[in-house]
């Protein structure tokens, strides 16, 4: 299939060499045509597949950051692709300005983007009309041609430069000119590009992020008149003469037809291949001279031995020489909040990436051998006498090995010599695996630059010799070097590793090739393979298997790898598994470390040898049992027989013996449960790289490794990477470790430094939690929210991190630094603090009056200081309702507000105890001795904690009652059961199908018990559950009959027996989005169903705009039950739509409202 690319050239020389008339650019309407085809059908599945996750993932936190954004978008086409993005980030888009310079798409863009009557805008809250410029987008150069005009006063959050920058030449200069207009402050804003892959180029230019998709493609319609649109508008032109024009589309047609693929799917159409990039910058694209001039830097064009990295154009690639260098990349890398890629071995596709700085640790190339004497351990048990290997990060497997064997020790590697640190850092499977384990097994020391801090971290065993100047252990030592056995490339950046050392053993190798006539043979063969050579094979042998088609046929090749300390025994042994069944073997060697890897049957013997590097692979390795097995065989024949070109073999290398000795979450290599690790290898000549068929090469490769998945006991991480179609592989690395890997990425780097490795899922705990520790003065708030996270960090099989921040900081360093106040008494000074009090309060109320955003500002700020832990707890806070006031800035965590409250004697005690707990407002003081405060809130906290009684104790059962749960197992279930339905009811929402559940095997009994449980109140005390149809009924009738308290039904008007009372109920915020059901409706009860007085729990499926809940209350108002009686319970809550916070301002701010999820989409 030929790239949209492609096309474009061979119809650009289809017209150089058939039409001698002038060109002309497309009309308006003929570019609109050519853009309809494009977009509609398979190109709409970009967006949709691609683009939109992608903005929506990159301009999420630059969203929750600002109350309004911004924003500049440069040819957008007949619509925004903003207007494809979750609605609560569409809302915050107050300001729009559109280049646009085709006149049609103007015209249809600014249709779309107008509320009707029936229809809400895309862009709902904008605060004037969209700004749609019907000109160009042109460089400063250009003003004074008329054509443009100044954008120097111009500032926006966010520009996006869509549909491939069309027009605009050269792209870097357009690019530097937008970045000019991006916003500063507080945070810098942001630019995207959309392009098609291949045609990008942004020499010195570095990307914040960038991502790609290399599957993209465009299906048109296999029809004169719709090619007769899309050639001239791929080509960028029309002939000037009608007839000359006439004719070259005549001819253009034939070129489309000729490189476009049928699919036998769609026979009516071509199909072109349109890979496509996103890349993100900010306005630190310009900081690398910042970075080249303190660092070495590889000159001119480096070569890796990946192809497909090969073809990238990275920012720079840094060649460091000392650890120093390493930091510096990092400490750099922090600061204008971009990525970083390492190069080892350079084998990977991840080691270069465009528009990334990367690291090439070429020169760290040293390889050290410690005796027991010189490292100081114990000479410990193995056969390698105790002695240590230092290998620098730069080395390869060749160099290891050499200088490893020339001592008498090894380290299990792998088959090549060229390969680098990524093989032992994410696994490393060799032919000595079965006796010693993977090369990451070996691993018992590191030193590693932290992508957190820049800081050179000694993990483990580090050789005092090797260990660099002012390098320290960090806190976590033990799971940083548990991640560096099987995941290490993506927690910081190693310098050295620390090996335990083998013996270095001789090996025998004899390989054997079987011809196979057809798939009975072929299982027979893999079976007697499996079952009566590898399956009694001892340790320290190991044999591999390649399936492959050579001179018109179907072989298995095998080889046997007899490894052995003592030279004479290889000698001795002559009898084998495999001769009692294939006869001898065809060929057999006795070889050292070294010898082996010429020995490998790939390199020599497949397809006349793939060693001689005239070619280029691709691979991906998934783990296997019972290869013997009829589907199995059958697949692995189907694979090999489907191959996309002649070289292309399956490889299959036998694991079991060491590997599987090792528990799955001893070590971040969590698939240990296998007897062959399958690599799927696409082989091509070097010469067709980059083309078709290099292309359809590693189609090849994915293809068969998502047919062999569901069979397969895992995958292999290494070379996992952000193509999207390694996510269903990465799902199945690491086994059981993908939580802890989740965690420790969160916590090792935070920032993302190492974005562009094996995609690790984002977080264990969906649903973060953050605590507001609020009450009166002296009732003990810092002392319960030490107490809080020391249970949370305490609590060991849920490996939760937690930490308390005060709010109230942020104040005082603002107080200091405008009164000359000293901040260090002011925050650790009682008495000081106390002088100071009403100044501090009078100062920020003014704040707060000249900056009414000021409060959201410092939530935000503590928020984010603290993005690296499970729990934040949150104390000095000084507003009213602050979940409702807070909710929708933290969309994706669970906000609680906990009440401490203590008899006034006490805190008179306490105040003369304990001190530093004393930052919510003043007003609480109080001099009797009941906790009266709670009555003077004007709202209800989710939790209120009596903490009067002296010690831990209660505080501590507090925390395990009635925090801990939120982090239930149970909870993430029912999470997982509200299923996430794209575009629904209409394109750009996320839809949770909440109602769902109750469809899932379980999941109304789940629900209903955890509803149950989660009330904070006395189901004894309890007179009715009301409900609203039709998602509360599913749930409150459910939860009725379970507590035993009778249900109380409100329905939509019409549907209920009189006599009844009714109020008029807004639609909910899915119906206003169903076109088809926006308007206002009345919900009734029957008159006398609910005594007065009683006490009443509401329960409804959904939380989101709060119109429901309002008018249910409303309801209950009128049946005479006061909002005092009133609690109120939700499956699911919506924090951005602020129901929380409608509830409030109607009233109802008083009620107790309990979630039991919540929910960040819209
Ligand atoms: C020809 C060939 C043979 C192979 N044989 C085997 C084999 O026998 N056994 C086996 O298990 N695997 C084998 N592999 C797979 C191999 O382990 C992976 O391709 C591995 O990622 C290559 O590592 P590298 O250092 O050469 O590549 P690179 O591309 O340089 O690195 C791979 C990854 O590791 C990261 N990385 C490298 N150095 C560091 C560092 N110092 N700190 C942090 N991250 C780092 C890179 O950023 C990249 O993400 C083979 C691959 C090929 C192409």
């Amino acid at each position: 299939m030929a790239t949209l690319d492609s096309l474009k050239r061979a119809l650009r020389q289809k017209a150089q060499a058939t039409a001698s008339s002038p060109k002309q650019p497309l009309s308006d309407t003929q570019y609109s045509d050519g853009f309809d085809t494009l977009v509609q059908g398979s190109g709409w599945m970009t967006y949709q597949d691609f683009i939109i996750p992608q903005l929506s993932e990159l301009v999420a936190s630059l969203f929750n950051s600002r109350i309004h954004i911004s924003v500049l978008e440069i040819g957008p086409g007949p619509k925004s692709v903003l207007g494809y993005l979750p609605h609560h980030l569409r809302r915050k888009v107050k300001r729009y300005t559109a280049f646009e310079r085709n006149g049609l798409f103007g015209t249809r863009l600014e249709e779309w983007l107008c509320s009707t009557s029936e229809t809400e805008s895309p862009l709902p809250c904008l605060e004037r009309p969209p700004d749609i410029r019907r000109i160009p987008f042109v460089l400063e150069d250009n003003i004074g041609s008329g054509t443009g005009a100044s954008y120097d006063d111009e500032k926006y959050d966010i520009i996006l430069f869509c549909h491939s920058m069309y027009g605009m030449k050269p792209k870097h200069r357009f690019i530097e000119r937008a970045l000019e207009m991006l916003v500063e402050r507080p945070q810098g804003g942001m630019m995207v590009v959309f392009h098609r892959d291949g045609a990008l180029h942004l020499d010195g230019l570095v990307c914040h992020r960038m991502a790609s998709f290399p599957t993209g493609v465009v299906r048109v319609a296999d029809d004169d008149e719709v090619l007769d649109c899309f050639a001239p508008f791929i080509a960028g032109f029309v002939m000037r003469d009608v007839d000359a024009d006439k004719a070259l589309r005549v001819e253009q047609r034939k070129v489309c037809r000729a490189l476009g693929r049928h699919e036998e799917a769609h026979p009516d159409h071509l199909l072109f291949s349109a890979p496509e990039v996103v890349v993100a910058f900010t306005q630190h694209a310009a900081a690398l001279p910042e970075l080249t001039a303190q660092v070495p830097v590889v000159k001119g064009d480096m070569t890796v031995k990946n192809r497909e990295a090969r073809l990238r154009r990275p920012a720079s690639i840094i060649r460091p020489t000392e650890v120093r260098h390493v930091q510096q990349c990092v400490q750099w890398a922090l600061k204008h909040g971009v990525g970083l890629t390492v190069v080892g071995g350079g084998h990977s596709g991840h080691c270069l990436w465009p528009n990334v700085v990367s690291v090439d640790m070429g020169a760290f190339d040293q390889v050290h051998i410690l005796t027991v004497g010189e490292h100081g351990g114990d000479s410990g048990s193995g056969s390698g006498s105790g002695s240590l290997v230092v290998a620098e990060a730069g080395c390869k497997t060749g160099d290891i090995v050499r200088k490893t064997i020339a001592a008498g020790v090894t380290v299990p590697l792998g088959a090549r010599p060229s390969v680098g640190a990524g093989l032992w850092l994410q696994g490393g499977i060799g032919h000595l695996a079965r006796l010693h384990g993977l090369a990451c097994d070996a691993i018992v020391g590191a030193v590693v630059v932290s992508v957190n801090t820049g800081q050179v971290l000694c993990v483990g065993r580090v050789p005092s010799q090797h260990r660099p100047a002012g390098a320290v252990r960090p806190e976590n030592e033990a799971d940083l070097l548990w991640a560096m056995k099987g995941a290490g490339t993506n927690f910081g950046i190693v310098v050295s590793v620390t090996f335990k050392a083998s013996a270095a053993p001789t090996y025998l190798t004899r390989d054997w090739v079987v011809p196979l006539g057809d798939n009975l043979e072929a299982r027979l063969r893999l079976s007697d393979f499996d079952k009566l050579v590898a399956g009694k094979l001892p340790r320290n042998c190991s044999a591999d298997a390649y399936l492959y088609w050579d001179a018109g046929q179907l072989r298995l090749g095998v080889t046997m790898f007899e490894s052995c300390t003592t030279g004479l025994a290889v000698a001795a042994s002559t009898s084998t598994p495999v001769g009692a069944i294939w006869g001898p073997e065809d060929d057999s060697k006795a070889v050292d470390g070294v010898g082996l890897f010429e020995a490998e049957m790939y390199v020599s013997g497949m397809h006349g040898g793939h060693g001689g590097s005239k070619t280029s692979s691709f691979k991906r390795c998934l783990f296997l049992k019972g290869i013997g097995e009829a589907n199995l065989v059958d697949r692995l024949v189907a694979a090999v027989e489907t191959r996309s070109s002649p070289l292309c073999y399956l490889h299959l290398l036998q694991g079991g013996g060491a590997v599987n000795d090792i528990a799955a979450g001893a070590t971040a290599f969590g698939c240990r449960d296998w007897d062959f690790a399958c690599v799927i290898t696409g082989v091509w000549p070097r010469d067709q790289d980059g083309t078709e068929a290099a292309r359809s090469t590693v189609r090849w490769v994915y293809n068969v490794a998502r047919d062999l998945l569901s069979l397969s006991s895992g995958v292999y991480g290494a070379d996992l990477g952000p193509d999207p179609r390694d996510a269903t592989l990465a799902a199945k690395a690491f086994g059981p470790n993908r939580p802890r890997l989740a965690r420790l990425k969160r916590s090792l780097d935070p920032h993302n430094v190492l974005a562009y490795t094996c995609p690790l899922p984002k977080a264990l705990m969906e649903q973060k939690l953050i605590i507001l520790v609020t009450g009166e003065s002296c009732a003990g708030k810092d002392y319960c929210a030490d107490i809080w996270v020391s249970v949370f960090i305490g609590c060991t099989h849920k490996s939760l991190t937690a930490r308390v921040v005060s709010i109230s900081d942020a104040a005082k360093r603002e107080y200091a630094a405008a009164t000359g106040a000293d901040l260090s008494r002011l925050l650790g000074d009682r008495a000081y603090k106390e002088q100071h009090r009403p100044a501090l309060t009078a100062f920020f109320q003014e704040q707060v009056r000249q900056r009414p955003r000021l409060p959201e500002e410092h939530f935000l700020n503590v928020v984010r200081s603290a993005v690296d832990v499970d729990v934040l707890l949150i104390t000095g806070m000084r507003d009213e309702a602050p979940v409702a006031a807070f909710s929708h800035l933290v969309p994706d965590s669970r906000l609680l507000e906990v009440h401490v409250q203590a008899s006034g004697q006490t805190r008179r005690i306490r105040r003369g105890d304990h001190g530093g707990d004393d930052d919510s407002n003043d007003n609480n003081k109080d001099s009797n001795n009941s906790r009266s405060n709670l009555t003077a809130l004007d709202h209800c906290p989710s939790l209120i904690f009596d903490n009067d009684t002296a010690g831990d104790d209660a505080a501590k059962r507090f925390a395990e009652y009635s925090l801990l749960p939120f982090f239930h197992e149970d909870l993430q279930e029912l999470a997982n059961m509200a299923r996430p339905v794209p575009d629904f009811p209409c394109p750009g929402i996320e839809f949770r199908h909440v109602l769902g559940i109750s469809q899932q095997p379980g999941g109304l009994a789940l629900c209903t018990s955890l509803l149950q449980t989660h009330f904070t109140g006395d189901w004894a005390k309890v007179d009715v559950v009301a409900c609203c149809e039709a998602g509360g009924l599913v749930y409150a009738s459910a939860l009725a009959s379970r507590v035993d308290v009778p249900l109380v039904l409100i329905r939509e008007a019409g549907k209920l027996p009189p006599p009844t009372i009714s109020v008029i109920k807004p639609p909910s915020h899915i119906s206003s989005l169903a076109s088809n059901d926006s308007k206002e409706k009345r919900i009734e009860m029957e008159r006398d169903v609910v005594p007065r007085g009683a006490s009443v729990v509401v329960l409804d499926d959904v939380l989101a705009t709060g119109e429901t809940l309002c008018a249910v209350l409303r309801l209950l108002d009128e049946a005479g039950i006061s909002a005092e009686d009133v609690s109120i319970m939700a499956v699911a809550e919506f924090p951005v739509h602020r129901g929380r916070e409608l509830l409030r301002r109607r009233g109802f701010g008083r009620i107790n409202i309990q979630s039991l999820l919540v929910f960040g989409g819209a």
